[in-house]
């Protein structure tokens, strides 16, 4: 990479962490983004799922037409680097490398256009918003940015690996995320008293034990699937047994039919539950994301390209680099053929250690120019030649 393109690469991704917007309020990331692709020669749609843009660019000849996505958001996190380049807007942060993302894109897209003589179909950029829990990608896909898509990628900078070392995988990749919410209706009463009342606090841990046998006792063992329950509030006094409890979870999987099938057995055994101890229940489900799987042609392009860039022995082809973590790209990917990887960010002398979404998170700088590499030659690769 010239220094030239390093350079702008580095200060665009630094510019975007100083102003961090949280999802459907990327107005300024998204002014920029759509600066620099009308600059280089995109025919640029802005306002598409509120804040997204979309740049299209036609090669030189027939192919493919190729979505590439960076997500824009950031978090509701108050940043704790002390790092020149800081959040200024107070609560928002760049926790999760979305910054990385755009500029990454912004300077894949930008190769593109300089080299759009070489390869043929049609690039359509995505810059999308509010990843995080938004359904920004589903609402970008509802206004139709898939039509007519062949093949879709998109990367994550990442902190579970060495900066600069490249992950992908073929098939599950990430994994699907749903909330659940469970309201237990017991009867209240003295905390002396026990036998006059429905102990909302037992039925409430019966049921937290119970849902412990879906993952261990319904789910194949060659599976993974992930069921935790995050919050368990109830009562409001040491002396009085309390009358409801209310529980909260998420559900992760791999795959598109237990997604479906791990909340109606959550369901059942709160219903069992409750039955054998007298109470009463309500039971909500959302299915966030569904998984994000890899198609194995795509991936292999994409491990090629990440060989040619940084050599085989950084990449990264095992299980291991996949996550229960969850990414709403598996939209994209659950409609047409794509591939999903990670470029590692975790450098330990610079303190990039943190985890995605801590208020220390940080990346290795280094990965950017790597991920530029990788993403323009695994492009290049499904375009194909003019
Ligand atoms: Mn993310």
């Amino acid at each position: 990479m010239s220094t030239a393109e390093l350079d702008l690469l580095i200060r665009t991704r630094r510019d975007l962490h100083r102003h961090p917007e949280l999802g459907f309020q990327e107005h300024r990331t998204a002014a920029i983004v759509a600066e620099r692709l009308r600059a280089a020669g995109y025919e640029v749609k802005t306002g598409v799922a509120e804040t997204g843009v979309v740049g299209t660019l036609r090669g030189a000849g027939a192919g493919p037409t190729l979505l590439l996505r960076a997500d824009m958001d950031a978090l509701p996190i108050e940043e704790e680097c002390a790092h020149d380049f800081a959040s200024t807007h107070a609560g928002v942060m760049h926790a999760c490398g979305h910054d990385a993302h755009v500029a990454i894109g912004l300077a894949v897209a930008e190769r593109l256009a300089r080299t759009r003589g070489e390869w043929g179909g049609t690039v359509r950029y995505v810059f999308q918003p509010a990843e995080e829990g938004g359904g920004g990608a589903l609402r970008m896909v509802e206004e139709g940015v898939l039509d007519g898509v062949d093949a879709a990628l998109g990367l994550h900078v990442w902190l579970g690996m060495e900066s600069g070392v490249v992950g992908v995988v073929p098939g599950p990749f990430m994994a699907s995320a749903g909330t659940f919410e469970i309201t237990l209706r017991g009867r209240g009463g003295h905390g002396a008293l026990p036998h006059e009342t429905i102990d909302a606090v037992l039925v409430g841990s019966q049921v937290v034990v119970a849902l412990q046998s879906i993952v261990s006792r319904n789910v194949s063992p060659l599976e993974s699937a992930v069921v935790s329950v995050g919050t368990f509030r109830a009562g409001g006094a040491q002396n009085v047994i309390a009358d409801t409890a209310r529980l909260t979870g998420t559900v992760r999987a791999f795959d598109v039919d237990a997604c479906a099938e791990l909340p109606r057995r959550i369901e059942r055994v709160v219903a069992g539950v409750c039955s054998a101890l007298g109470a009463e229940y309500g039971f909500g489900y959302v299915q966030d994301t569904p998984p994000t799987i890899n198609d194995p042609a795509l991936a292999e392009a994409v491990r090629l390209a990440a060989e040619e860039a940084v050599g085989a022995e950084r990449v990264r082809t095992d299980p291991d680099v996949r996550t229960m973590a969850s990414e709403d790209f598996g939209e994209f990917l659950l409609r047409v053929p794509g591939c999903y990887f990670f470029v590692g960010a975790r450098n330990e002398a610079r303190g990039a250690v943190h985890p995605h979404h801590s208020p220390r998170f940080d990346v290795c700088e280094d990965a950017l120019p790597v991920a530029v590499d990788v993403l323009e030659r695994a492009a290049r690769r499904v375009l194909g030649g003019r």
